[in-house]
């Protein structure tokens, strides 16, 4: 039996899932859309420029496109262009791979001041993405707050501690390197609500604020336990115990005079946000764990920043009509109903390394293959008619790959690429204009 997929979402989980379904049901014709005419999601917009190695990852993905029987949809947005339904009608299986992409909340006074980024928007306006071009995040005041103590807190801390000369072999949007480091920051800081041994980083994350050329990372000595305690998994508490040592040594450095001060502060709620129609201080509430929870001392403290930053976790935002479970989609083994299934941090929620999500995407493929009947959909066929009378502007692998060599081809010196940030420019270079 062959079938026709639609995936929507073409970031890891995605893809995972489109190698996955060729070969679990070989001769099968998949379809992958995109709201964006740029394929691969979190790997061209999420994983930091300075990682930018990671982004290799893509090129297992590239020869995928290349297949015959897998097409690149790009520019195509499900909810807008195209309805979940429709797809679900012309298509044998749908595969959602989403991903997770809003900002939580923080629930606390002054979250809509101006000057409050959730880190989706954040880390979207120096990765390039369309949607956040126009962030222009306030960045006029000496001091930034990051909320939360996980890779993305790290990294978006790390983008605004480096220097133009760290940056070198990035590829940070031009717009976005030039507002950093044109802003006269002193102070960075970095909080979590409990503890070094909670803290989401890892060690190779964290090791990379040790040397940094204009920042000192000021860890207090007071806040770091001997060791770590707790019935933790081999692999985890030897994760905790490398940050430990990592945070020991952070926290032992000799400071020398650098212009940029990085504060990561443990047990610090935030409470409040404090500002007159824009940021001009956080109110943090010292806390203590009980249960592995963090409880309020009553204990209240202020800092100064001109913008504050919460890194703390996203949630998936489907096409309407999906359900919901509380911040992922509804779904057994990533079943959502009928022909609809998930994959990746839409299915699981925010967590895990970009190879995460092999198993994942392999576990709903199998899940999907069971229940699979052999229902002669029309497929891809009847889905570009629908898109042609709607006047919609399809993208397709060979046009990516022309907006991907523009991209390198005018890229500033130093840097490997520099991506398109607005939409209508992609489109105009296809147009050959
Ligand atoms: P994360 O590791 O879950 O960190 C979220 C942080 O936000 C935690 O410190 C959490 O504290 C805190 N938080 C949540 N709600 C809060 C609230 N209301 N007030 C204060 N703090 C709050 O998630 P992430 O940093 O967003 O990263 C997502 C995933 O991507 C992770 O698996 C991460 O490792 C991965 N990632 C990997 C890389 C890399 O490999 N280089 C880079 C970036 C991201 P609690 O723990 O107390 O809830």
């Amino acid at each position: 039996m062959t079938a026709r997929f639609a995936i929507v979402g073409s970031g890891p989980s995605g893809m995972y899932a489109v190698d996955a379904l060729l070969k679990g049901v070989p001769g099968s014709r998949v379809d992958v859309f995109d709201r964006v005419p740029t394929p691969f999601g979190l790997i061209r917009f999420g994983v930091a420029p300075d990682h930018y190695k990671t982004r290799n990852t893509a090129r297992q993905f590239a020869r995928t496109f290349e297949l015959d029987d897998v097409r690149y949809l790009g520019n195509v947005e499900i909810g807008r262009d195209l309805s979940i339904i429709e797809l679900q009608d012309n298509y044998d299986a749908v595969v959602l791979a989403i991903g997770s992409y809003h900002d939580r909340g923080l629930g606390i006074p002054g979250e809509d001041l101006a000057g409050v980024y959730g880190a989706c928007a954040y880390v979207g306006w120096y990765n390039g993405h369309p949607d956040y071009r126009e962030l222009d995040p306030l960045l006029d005041g000496a001091g930034v707050a990051v909320i939360g103590i996980g890779n993305v807190a790290l990294d978006v801390c790390r983008i605004l501690a480096k220097t133009r000369d760290e940056m070198r072999g990035t590829d940070i949007s031009a717009h976005a390197l030039d507002a950093i480091q044109a802003a006269a920051l002193e102070q960075l800081y970095m909080f979590g609500r409990r503890g070094p041994v909670e803290g989401g980083f890892t060690p190779k994350e964290l090791s990379e604020v040790l040397e940094l050329e204009r920042c000192a990372v000021i860890v207090d000595p007071g806040q770091l336990p001997d060791s770590v305690e707790g019935d933790l998994e081999t692999r985890i508490k030897g994760v905790k115990e490398k940050n430990l040592a990592l945070l020991r040594q952070l926290a032992a450095q000799d400071k020398p005079d650098k212009p940029i001060k990085m504060t990561v502060g443990f047990y610090a709620a935030p409470v409040e946000i404090l500002g007159d129609r824009r940021v001009e201080a956080l109110r943090m509430e010292r806390t203590r764990i009980v249960d592995g929870r963090a409880v309020g001392s009553g204990e209240f403290f202020e800092v100064p920043c001109c913008s504050v930053v919460t890194a703390i976790g996203y949630q998936a935002l489907p096409p309407d009509g999906v359900p919901m479970n509380g911040s992922v989609v509804a779904n057994q083994r990533g079943h959502v109903a009928d022909n609809l299934y998930v994959v990746g941090w839409a299915k699981r929620g925010p967590t895990g390394t970009i190879p995460t999500n092999g198993p994942d995407s392999r576990d709903t493929v199998e899940v999907l293959i069971d229940n699979l009947e052999s229902t002669g959909k029309p497929g891809g066929g009847a889905i570009d008619k629908l898109l042609a009378e709607r006047g919609v502007r399809v993208v397709d692998y060979a046009g990516y790959k022309k907006i991907s060599a523009a991209e390198i081809a005018r890229a500033p010196e130093g840097h490997p690429q520099e991506k398109f940030t607005r939409i209508d420019e992609m489109l105009a270079l296809l147009d050959g204009a």
